[in-house]
C-alpha cells in the first residue's frame, strides 16, 4: 500500500495505491489527506484503469528510430550547445508542464536560467493561471494564496467567478456541498455566461455578459464604499490605491454586464451583509485577455472590507493542474525566478550564488503564445517539451504543429507515445509516468505532498530530473546536477526558498532544508505559511516594499477580437466531468468514456434553429484561425450568440476534433495568458450522407473522413464515424479497414450491419446507415464482452433487436445510464438518496449527483405541466 497524490487536478488529493503485482493496483482515496479525507471523484477513481503499457513511450528515438540512451543524450546536449554557440542562449527554449513534480521543474528551471543562460522556459501553467500570478503580484508584491480550503466551509457566502468547480475541482465541490448541506444560511453565488452543474447549488446564478467581469466587480467595489462598508482601519494601515481605485470603478457601468439590476442587487446586499466571504475564482477569469484587471478586481473588493487572510474570508484562485503551485514555487514561468524570487535586482544575483550558475538569465523570457511563434519564425531554433501537448492544448493550435516540424531541434520528454506533440517532434524521451514517479506536488491551498513511485519503471523511460540532469553533465555542469535522488534536490529547493530570505519572501521551506533521506520519504502533507494558522495577509504583512497591498485601477474592456458578421458567435471552452487535458491517461478508461464520449459543441436552439442545426448533427466551426468538426448538441446551459466545447480531444482520438485549432491566440498584456473562452465564430451544419459505429478489439486505421471520434470500451475500441460520400462507397472503406486490423470471416447481418467472427468471439463489427443511431455502440457493447457466442447470441447480434437502456452514462463509478436513472426517478424515487439506493448511481465518488439532480428537477416540472 503507498499513499500518493493524485496526478490530475488541483485539489491534489491523497490516493491510495494497492499494487496487485501484474501491473496494476487498486485505488482509494486517502482518508488521512487534509485535501479530500478519503473523497476521490470519478476521475480520481479510475486511476487504476490507466495504468496500462499501451500507448507508453519506452524507448528513446530520433527520427522515429530506436536509440540508446547515450545516443540521445549526447544530441541533445551537442544540439543545444551548438545552438547556443551559433545564436546564442536565447535561441533555445523549454515548454515545461504542471505535470511535472517539483523536483523535476526545478532541475528544468535551474538548468535552462542558471546554465543556459536563457529564461526562455515557460509551462502550460501560463495557459491556467498566469493572469492569478500577475494579479497577485500586483496586489500583495508576492503570487500568494492568502486562505485555506477550510475557508469555503466556513463561509457565509461562496462566490464562483468562472469555475465549474462540480466538474472541474469535483471534490471541493463535494466539500462545500456538504458544507451547505450542514449550515443551509450559507449562500452561494456562481459567475459564469454558461448554466454549468456547479449551478446546482448555487442561490444565485449571474449569466454575464463574456469579458464583462471587471464591470461588475468594480460596481461592487463602488457599492461597498457607498454603503460605508470600508475597513478603514486596514485600509489606512495596510493598503495603497483606493482613490484611483473607486474613480475607476465608480466611471464604470455595470450594465455591461447584461445581467437582470434584481439579480445584480441581491449579489451586492449579499456580498455587503455578510463578513465571511470568499471569492473563489478559476479559468474563466484567468483565461482572458483582461484576466488579470479580472483578478485584481475582485481582489480590491476583498482589501476594501478588509476580508482577506481571516477563517472563511478571502480571494482564492484555484489552479487547474496537480503542480501549478509548484510550478510557480520554483519559477517555471519564463517571467520569474526560482522561489518566489523576481528578475531584478538583487534576486538575479541572489539565485546566481546560490546555484554558482554558470549562465545566470538577467531578464524574463517568452511566455508561450510568444514562445512558439519565436519557434515558428525561427528566432528558436531548439525546443524542449516536457510532459505536456502543446500541438493540442495551446490557441491556434496548427501553427505550434507546424512551428514544430519546422524546428531544427524538437526534443520532447513525455511517457505516452500517441500524441500529437510527440508525433511532431524529432527527439523522443521516454519519461516516467503517474504510478513510478517520485517527488512532491503543491496543491491550490499551498499543500506540499509526496508522490510516491507504486509501480516499476517500464522500459527505458526515466524520470525527467534524471534526464534532464544526464544532458547537464554533458554540457559540463556534473557538479551542480549531481544529486542522487529527489530528495536531495527537494532539500536543495528548500534551502533556496530560504536563502536569504528573512521574512522578505512568502515562500520559505527552510524548515524542510535538512530533511534525511528517511523523513523526505515520510513526509506528510503540511501546509505552508509563515503564520500559525497558515494564512497570509489578516494583519497586513503584503510583500510590496512598504509592506502594504495595493489597490489597483481597473477599467472595463472588451475582449480583444470581437464578433462580426462573418464570425458572429463567442466560442468559450472548458471541461467536461470525467476527462483530464488531452486524454493520453482518462482516455484509457472505457468507464470514464461512457460520461462524454465525443468531443461536442453546444449552442443556444435559438442560434442552432437559425442555422438548421440539430441534436446530434455534425458541426463545423470556423474561425480566423482553424476549424474542427464536432458533435453538435442544442443547449439552454449557453447563452444566445454563445457556444460551447470541450477542450480535451486530440488528433489521436477525433482527427478533426482538436478545438484548439480554431482558437484564438489573444493574450492578456500583463500575464501573457491567453484568452481560450472568447473567440469569434461561425458554425454551420455539416451534410452527413452517412452515419455509423464501429467496434473492434484492435485499433482501426481510418481512411480519410468527414468525422470519426474513438474512444475504449471494455475491451475493444468504440469508433462513431459520419461522411460525405456515398454509403456504399464508406461501407466498402471501412470494412475494408476493419478487416485489415482485425482479420477473419465478415458476416452480413440485417440493417446495414456487419461482422467479424472468429472462434465464436466477435472480434470486430460495423453498422453504417442513412441515419443516426446513438444507441448503437451502448446496444452491441455487450457482445463484445462474450468470448464464445452462443447461437441465440449470434443470431440477436447479426438479425435481431438488441436493447439498451442506456442513452449516456451518468455515473461512471457503477455505469448507471442515465435511461436507468430516468427509470428510478420515474417509479418513484423522488430524492438523491432514492435514485442512489435503486441503481447505486452517486453513492460513491458523487461527481454524478449534480447531473442526478437536474434529472430529479426535470421529472418534478414534467410532472407539474
Ligand atoms: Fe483527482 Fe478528482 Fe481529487 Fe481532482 S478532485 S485531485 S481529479 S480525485
Amino acid at each position: 500500500m503507498v499513499r500518493t497524490t493524485c496526478p490530475y487536478c488541483g485539489v491534489g488529493c491523497g490516493v491510495v495505491a494497492t499494487p496487485d503485482g501484474q501491473g496494476g493496483a487498486a485505488i482509494q482515496g486517502d482518508a488521512g489527506h487534509p485535501a479530500n479525507r478519503g473523497r476521490l471523484c470519478s476521475k480520481g477513481a479510475a486511476l487504476g484503469e490507466t495504468l496500462s503499457l499501451e500507448d507508453r513511450l519506452l524507448h528513446p528515438e530520433i527520427d522515429g528510430r530506436r536509440v540508446s540512451w547515450d545516443m540521445a543524450l549526447d544530441t541533445v546536449a551537442n544540439g543545444l550547445r551548438d545552438t547556443i554557440e551559433r545564436h546564442g542562449p536565447d535561441a533555445v527554449a523549454f515548454y515545461v508542464s504542471g505535470q511535472l513534480l517539483t523536483e523535476d521543474y526545478y532541475v528544468a528551471n535551474k538548468l535552462i536560467k542558471g546554465f543556459l543562460g536563457t529564461a526562455n522556459i515557460d509551462t502550460n501553467s501560463r495557459l491556467c493561471m498566469a493572469s492569478s500570478v500577475a494579479g497577485h503580484k500586483r496586489a500583495f508584491g508576492s503570487d500568494t494564496v492568502p486562505g485555506l480550503y477550510e475557508d469555503f466551509e466556513l463561509a457565509d457566502l461562496v462566490v464562483l467567478v468562472g469555475s465549474n468547480l462540480a466538474w472541474c475541482h469535483p471534490v471541493l465541490f463535494q466539500r462545500l456541498e456538504a458544507a451547505k448541506r450542514a449550515r443551509p444560511a450559507m449562500k452561494i453565488v456562481v459567475i459564469d455566461p454558461r448554466r454549468t452543474e456547479t449551478c446546482d447549488i448555487a442561490d444565485l446564478h449571474l449569466a454575464l455578459k463574456p469579458g464583462s467581469d471587471v464591470a461588475l466587480f468594480n460596481g461592487l467595489l463602488a457599492e461597498l464604499a457607498h454603503r460605508g462598508l470600508t475597513n478603514k482601519r486596514f485600509v489606512e494601515r495596510h493598503t495603497v490605491g483606493l482613490d484611483d481605485a473607486l474613480i475607476a470603478a465608480r466611471a464604470s457601468g455595470i450594465d455591461t454586464c447584461a445581467v437582470p439590476p434584481t439579480e445584480v442587487a441581491l449579489f451586492f446586499d449579499w456580498f455587503a451583509s455578510r463578513e465571511k466571504v470568499v471569492t473563489l475564482y478559476s479559468q474563466g477569469v484567468n483565461q482572458s485577455s483582461a484576466g488579470v484587471d479580472k483578478v485584481n478586481a475582485l481582489i480590491n473588493c476583498h482589501l476594501l472590507t478588509g476580508r482577506i487572510g481571516r477563517p472563511g474570508m478571502g480571494p482564492f484562485s484555484i489552479t487547474g493542474q496537480p503542480n501549478a503551485m509548484g510550478g510557480r514555487e520554483v519559477g517555471a514561468l519564463s517571467n520569474t525566478l526560482a522561489a518566489h524570487m523576481e528578475f531584478g535586482a538583487p534576486d538575479v544575483d541572489r539565485v546566481g550564488r546560490f546555484w554558482k550558475a554558470a549562465r545566470m538569465a538577467t531578464r524574463p523570457g517568452l511566455k508561450a503564445v510568444d514562445l512558439f511563434e519565436a519557434v515558428r519564425s525561427g528566432r528558436i531554433k531548439a525546443v524542449w517539451i516536457m510532459a505536456t501537448n502543446p500541438v493540442a492544448s495551446m490557441p491556434n493550435a496548427d501553427a505550434v504543429r507546424e512551428a514544430l516540424r519546422n524546428c531544427d531541434l524538437s526534443i520532447v520528454s513525455e511517457a505516452i507515445r500517441a500524441t500529437d506533440t510527440v508525433d511532431a517532434c524529432r527527439i523522443r524521451l521516454p519519461a516516467l509516468a503517474w504510478a513510478e514517479k517520485d517527488g512532491t506536488v503543491t496543491n491550490s491551498e499551498r499543500g506540499i505532498s509526496r508522490q510516491r513511485p507504486f509501480l516499476p519503471a517500464p522500459g527505458e523511460a526515466r524520470q525527467d530530473w534524471w534526464i534532464l540532469s544526464q544532458v547537464a553533465q554533458r554540457l559540463g555542469y556534473g557538479e551542480a546536477f549531481g544529486w542522487t535522488g529527489v530528495a536531495d534536490i527537494f532539500r536543495e529547493h528548500a534551502a533556496l526558498s530560504s536563502f536569504e530570505n528573512e521574512g522578505r519572501r512568502d515562500f520559505d521551506l527552510g524548515t524542510k532544508a535538512n530533511l534525511s533521506d528517511a523523513e523526505y520519504e515520510q513526509l506528510e502533507p503540511f501546509v505552508w505559511g509563515q503564520t500559525k494558522d497558515k494564512r497570509f495577509f489578516a494583519n497586513g504583512g503584503f510583500f510590496h516594499s512598504d509592506g502594504r497591498a495595493r489597490f489597483i485601477a481597473t477599467a472595463s474592456r472588451a475582449p480583444v477580437n470581437a464578433p462580426d458578421e462573418g464570425r458572429p458567435l463567442i466560442l468559450n471552452t472548458g471541461r467536461v466531468r470525467d476527462q483530464w487535458h488531452t486524454m493520453t491517461r482518462t482516455g484509457k478508461s472505457a468507464r470514464l468514456a461512457g460520461h462524454r464520449p465525443e468531443p461536442t459543441l453546444e449552442l443556444h436552439p435559438t442560434d442552432a434553429a437559425l442555422r438548421g442545426l440539430a441534436d446530434g448533427d455534425i458541426a463545423e466551426v470556423t474561425s480566423s484561425w482553424g476549424r474542427s468538426v464536432l458533435r453538435f448538441h442544442v443547449s439552454e446551459a449557453v447563452r444566445a450568440g454563445e457556444a460551447f466545447a470541450p477542450m480535451h480531444w486530440t488528433a489521436q482520438v477525433s482527427r478533426a476534433g482538436r478545438i484548439n485549432a480554431a482558437v484564438n491566440p489573444a493574450v492578456d498584456p500583463i500575464s501573457g495568458q491567453p484568452e481560450l473562452k472568447h473567440t469569434p465564430v461561425e458554425i454551420r451544419r455539416l451534410d452527413m450522407r452517412w452515419h455509423g459505429t464501429i467496434l473492434a478489439r484492435r485499433p482501426v486505421m481510418l481512411p480519410e473522413i468527414s468525422y470519426w471520434a474513438r474512444m475504449r470500451g471494455a475491451g475493444h475500441y468504440a469508433y462513431l464515424v459520419a461522411g460525405v460520400q456515398s454509403l456504399d462507397a464508406a461501407r466498402r472503406a471501412l470494412s475494408a479497414a476493419v478487416r485489415a486490423a482485425n482479420p477473419g470471416p465478415w458476416l452480413d447481418g440485417d440493417a446495414g450491419l456487419g461482422a467479424v467472427i472468429s472462434d465464436g468471439r466477435v472480434e470486430a463489427l460495423m453498422s453504417l446507415g442513412e441515419a443516426r443511431d446513438a444507441t448503437t455502440r451502448d446496444r452491441f457493447a455487450p457482445f463484445m464482452a462474450i468470448d464464445r457466442l452462443t447461437v441465440d447470441q449470434r443470431n440477436e447480434l447479426l438479425h435481431g433487436e438488441a436493447v439498451s437502456d442506456r442513452g449516456g452514462e451518468i455515473c461512471a463509478c457503477f455505469g448507471v445510464s442515465c435511461g436507468a436513472v430516468e427509470n428510478a426517478i420515474a417509479c418513484g424515487a423522488g430524492s438523491l438518496d432514492a435514485v442512489g439506493a435503486a441503481t447505486q448511481a452517486g453513492t460513491n465518488c458523487g461527481s454524478c449527483r449534480p447531473e442526478i439532480r437536474a434529472l430529479l428537477r426535470a421529472a418534478r416540472l414534467k410532472q407539474a405541466a
